[in-house]
């Protein structure tokens, strides 16, 4: 939940309790007019029943003179006639008699409707005193006539009738004002429940919405996100609740351990990939230690290094021979940037003896050896692999976006150089060491080690193929002579020109070896007899015209005999070398400084048989 909503949230929770407040305070006013209404109402009440009361008499106290005179009148009992002056004698004055009246609220038209009627009941009091006087002086019929007069009856009657329309209006007016009292008391009344109900409804309502909103909701949704937490499901987004209560807290202390999780996550991720990273590396490593030549270790190196850098480009360097010039070894997913062949001089991590990037976060040059297309410097990366006399190859990396460039990428970088550098410099090691071990270090011929060597395997696979194969034994003739004569370091240098001449002599200089002492052995594949006793004299007149300079005089005539066989047109392939050595024997028998050829011996053997 944003700040946004929350704020909405807070804004409909206050406008809810000042409805509330205002209603609950309007429905205490309705409440308020409502027993108003009820006290106007009860007194409207008691006022009509107090002129029920007031007004109770007035009928009887019109009427009672009349009917007591006319008793009189009609019985002439003395008794009547005390009653009536009786009757008369409290009769008080009309102001006096309403007094009652006027005080339980009746108004003054009323009231002067009132002393009319009193007033004209009073005018018949004169009759009364008339039909009495009658009466009283025997007149009987006169005193019938008079108090049974319709004159005397009307009057009574008006009387009777005003005050009956008096206590009509009264009636009518309390009635009314009860009426009215009791209509306005209801309505109230109604108002005031109506508003009690809807302030209920709207506390009730607010409370629910602030249980639903702020506490069930938050509560319901904090618990989901407790429950995929704690299945590691650190995806989830804690809601923002920024409540200084127990559920801002939660969300709070849930969002620190998401971001714990998270934390603890990617470190995970990154040691396992680190360890991933570390394990490749060390079975290239292992594969590495394995290569028997350059080749092996360029085919390690192609297959691992795009598993290994997924994200590159790259291509492998290694120094030549000549150690001139970076050749392009094997490469993965078509580099785009950098030449097939360069000097080692057009690299600057070459020159510097480190990794070098020049697109990176600090500017640096870019490599000669890099083509650069609108003068933009791509993302690249020349590692050095060095060996113990300097650079022996490179590594040459195209990054891709996204690449991650931290520090682990490039502590592997640089055990990946070094690893692969390890490798290259125990290749070169090995070769060197192979060559010293192969080579005759006085004439840099093959000794007899390799020989025997190449004897086993490569006689072999002649056989198989049926090839022809040919061995000149060559031996300098008196050699002794020249160690005796003028020195050892004579007979070196003709040691050394001899194998020079036999070197030029082949086609495969690797196949001149020298056998052991002034003797040496010329092997020649695919070549029949005739043609290697061809060529045998050929090497024989090379030795033959050789003149040897020491120390700055020429020694005397340097001379060779030569044993020639081949097999397996003369001989078995496996005593090939045994063979020409016999035919070498026989050479030198017949005489030195000539050529012969063990067919030949075999042939006169044979002829003497
Ligand atoms: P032949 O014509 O019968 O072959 O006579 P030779 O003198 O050539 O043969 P011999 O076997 O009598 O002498 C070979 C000598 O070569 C003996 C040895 O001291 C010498 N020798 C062997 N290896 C070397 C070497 O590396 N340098 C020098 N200077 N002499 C060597
Ligand atoms: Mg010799
Ligand atoms: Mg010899």
């Amino acid at each position: 939940m944003n700040s946004r909503n929350t704020l909405r949230l807070s804004t409909i929770t206050n406008w809810a309790y000042a409805v509330t407040v205002t209603l609950t305070l309007a429905s205490g006013a309705a409440m308020l007019l409502a027993s108003n209404a009820q006290e106007t109402e009860r007194e409207a009440v008691a006022q009509r029943h107090a002129f029920d009361q007031a007004t109770s008499n007035l009928d009887t106290e019109v009427n009672a003179l009349g009917s007591l005179a006319r008793q009189y009148v009609v019985s002439g009992n003395p008794a009547d006639l005390a009653a009536y002056q009786r009757e008369l004698s409290s009769l008080g004055a009309v102001e006096e008699r309403t007094r009652h009246i006027r005080d339980a609220g009746a108004l003054a038209d009323e009231l002067d409707a009132l002393h009319d009627a009193l007033r004209q009941a009073d005018g018949m009091r004169d009759i009364e005193a008339a039909a009495l006087a009658a009466a009283k002086a025997g007149d009987h019929s006169k005193a019938i006539d008079i108090a049974f007069s319709a004159d005397f009856g009307r009057s009574l009657e008006r009387a009777r009738r005003d005050v009956e329309r008096f206590q009509y209006r009264l009636d009518q007016r309390t009635d009314l004002a009860v009426q009215r009292a009791e209509e306005v008391s209801r309505v109230w009344r109604t108002v005031a429940e109506s508003m009690l109900i809807i302030t209920g409804l709207v506390f009730l309502f607010v409370l629910y919405f602030i249980f639903r909103r702020r506490v069930l909701h938050p509560v319901v949704k904090l618990s989901d996100v407790v429950s995929r937490l704690a299945a590691q499901d650190f995806a989830v987004e804690p809601p923002r609740y920024d409540r200084i209560d127990e559920i801002g807290d939660m969300a709070q202390a849930l969002r620190v351990f998401r971001e714990n999780g998270l934390v603890r996550q990617r470190l995970e991720r990154e040691r396992e990939a680190d360890r991933v990273m570390r394990d490749s590396l060390s079975r290239m490593t292992q594969r590495l230690h394995g290569c028997n030549d350059t080749q092996d270790l360029i085919g390690v190196v192609e297959r691992f290094t795009p598993e290994l850098l997924p994200y590159t480009r790259g291509q492998l360097y290694l120094l030549d021979a000549e150690r001139v010039a970076m050749r392009a070894a094997c490469s993965w997913k078509s580099p785009r940037h950098t030449s097939e062949t360069f000097s080692p001089d057009a690299c600057w991590g070459i020159r510097r003896g480190s990794l070098h990037r020049p697109a990176g976060k600090q500017v640096d040059v870019p490599c000669a050896h890099l083509q650069l297309a609108d003068g933009a410097v791509p993302d690249t990366c020349c590692l050095p692999l060095a060996g113990q006399h300097g650079a022996l190859g490179m590594l040459y990396l195209e990054f891709s976006d996204g690449t991650p460039h931290d520090g682990s990428l490039y502590e592997y970088l640089r055990m990946l150089a070094e690893n692969i550098g390890f490798a290259l410099d125990n290749l070169h090691l090995r070769d060197t060491l192979r060559e010293l071990a192969m080579a005759d270090p006085l004439t840099g011929l093959r000794n007899r080690r390799q020989l025997d060597l190449w004897t086993q395997d490569e006689l072999a696979k002649t056989a198989r193929t049926g090839q022809e194969t040919a061995c000149a034994m060559v031996d300098i003739d008196f050699f002794k002579q020249f160690n005796d004569d003028d020195g050892h370091d004579a007979g070196d240098a003709v040691l050394r020109a001899v194998g020079g001449v036999l070197r030029q002599a082949t086609d495969d200089a690797d196949l001149v070896f020298r056998y052991g002492g002034e003797e040496f052995a010329v092997l020649m594949v695919g070549v029949n007899a005739e043609e290697a006793v061809r060529r045998a004299e050929g090497m024989r007149a090379g030795i033959a015209a050789l003149v040897v300079d020491h120390d700055g005089k020429p020694l005397g005539p340097v001379t060779a005999s030569v044993g020639v066989a081949s097999a397996p047109a003369e001989c078995a392939r496996a005593s090939l070398i045994q063979c020409a050595d016999a035919a070498l024997l026989e050479a030198k028998r017949k005489g030195r400084n000539r050529v012969e050829r063990h067919a030949a011996e075999v042939r006169r053997g044979a002829s003497i048989a």
